[in-house]
């Protein structure tokens, strides 16, 4: 099937109306984002900063670029002027430097909180505690340029599906905590991103909002 067809796909056919798709487009060339682009997609995510940038001077500017990957400190400045979504917001210390790199941009960056809900220790992201104590703090709350949209979580890499569930329904309880304790009067947190190419059906059962898709568009990615 053609990228265009699989776009169209997963928007029309697979997601429930309300839940977005970012089209996972790492290591990916211009070409194949633009013939997404044609088929009348814009949200688009990578997971290096470099290859943001790169691709967002490139292609078309209406396109919102979501970072979805690990995310420097020291790397926040090169993607705040034009970031539509940072989803891996994962340390008091980067949600610091992200308010500080919109209040010079005079932009506030929307941002997800990424949890840390797999068993692999690799996988970066809070903890609830940690997330609960940066909340709680009087730095955190004096940002003005920094706007929580919700929660991020990847599942771990696992053919244990029921494991994979459990790691989304412990995400999505995880918001609806933080929600009610913290954001019940923001509406503007409403975002789950959960789910990949190989678990977004889960995902989507365990009421993900915004799913990330990549092989299964664009094809397999060449191991680089
Ligand atoms: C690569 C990547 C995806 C998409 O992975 P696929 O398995 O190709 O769908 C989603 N989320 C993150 C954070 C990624 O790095």
């Amino acid at each position: 099937m053609s990228i265009q067809k699989n776009i169209q796909w997963f928007s029309q056919e697979v997601l429930p109306a309300g839940v977005q798709l970012v089209a996972v487009t790492k290591t990916k060339p211009p070409e194949d984002i633009l013939e997404a682009y044609h088929a009348g997609h814009r949200d688009f995510g990578e997971n290096k900063v470099q290859e943001l940038v790169d691709k967002y001077h490139q292609l078309p500017q209406d396109i919102r670029w979501h970072m979805i990957g690990h995310l420097q400190s020291n790397k926040v400045k090169y993607i705040a002027p034009f970031v539509h979504l940072i989803h891996g917001a994962d340390k008091p210390k980067l949600l610091k430097i992200i308010d500080k790199e919109g209040k010079k941009n005079d932009r506030v960056l929307d941002v997800l909180l990424q949890f840390h809900i797999a068993r692999e220790e690799t996988k970066f992201g809070f903890d609830e505690q940690e997330a609960r104590q940066m909340l709680d703090s009087d730095e955190f709350r004096g940002y003005n340029f920094i706007r929580v949209r919700g929660v991020m979580g990847m599942a771990t890499l696992t053919g244990d599906t029921g494991q994979i569930r459990s790691e989304f329904r412990h995400l999505g309880q995880i918001f609806k905590e933080l929600k009610s304790d913290y954001f019940a009067d923001q509406p503007h947190f409403d975002q789950i991103s959960m789910g990949m190419s190989h678990d977004y059906a889960l995902a989507l059962e365990e009421g993900s909002t915004m799913v990330r898709i990549g092989s299964m568009i664009f094809g397999p990615r060449n191991n680089h």
